[in-house]
């Protein structure tokens, strides 16, 4: 048994793919998924990171987030880490749209989490670090999508999976692990059991 986290976006929510479609209806722009090579988009689509928060911020509440799709392989791999672990997930979303937020993962994962932490308040809200909450949830491994979150946490001294996205090239550091898709992440755990 081990207690393991779970990051939200883009690794069970596909949420750029859905804001990508939600931002090119309402803003008239043509951006595309496999070109987001930063985690910070504002980056390289030309806006402010104000304009980033405000943009997701709606988004949130629209059907392209409600109906956002899960990351491949996703169910099946929590439905059988489920079996024998403890899995919390532990989000940067903001908590404002708790309730969403868990009837989306209701719809998708049942009871299949722990619980789930809020590392901010709302959009705009400072952060709370992923390894800290970590700490105190006495999670062992992590699975995440984004390069300086994976840092954060294995600075903390726990493993990481980081799955592989345009966003997150680079190199990594010792403690973490480039995986290519949810299959990689279950085999590697069952065969460390
Ligand atoms: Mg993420």
């Amino acid at each position: 048994m081990k207690i393991i986290g779970v990051d939200l976006d883009d690794t069970l929510l596909d949420s750029y793919g859905a804001f990508v479609n939600f931002h090119n209806d309402h803003y008239g722009t043509s951006h595309k998924w496999e070109d987001i090579s930063t985690f910070f988009i504002e980056d390289i689509w030309g806006i402010t990171t104000d304009d980033v928060h405000r943009r997701f911020e709606q988004f949130y509440k629209t059907d392209y987030h409600r109906d956002a799709k899960v990351i491949d392989g996703a169910i099946e791999a929590i439905t059988e880490l489920a079996k024998h672990n403890k899995l919390h997930i532990l989000t940067a979303s903001p908590g404002d749209m708790k309730e969403e937020i868990e009837t989306w993962l209701k719809k998708h994962f049942e009871d299949k989490f722990s619980s789930i932490h809020f590392m901010k308040k709302n959009i705009f809200d400072s952060r709370r670090s992923k390894k800290d909450v970590c700490k105190e949830l006495g999670i062992e491994v992590f699975i995440d999508d984004a390069l300086h979150n994976a840092e954060d946490i294995a600075a903390g001294g726990i493993p990481v999976y980081l799955l592989d996205n345009p966003w997150n090239q680079g190199e990594t550091g010792p403690l973490i692990k480039r995986v290519h898709s949810w299959k990689e992440v279950l085999k590697d755990l069952e065969a460390g059991v």
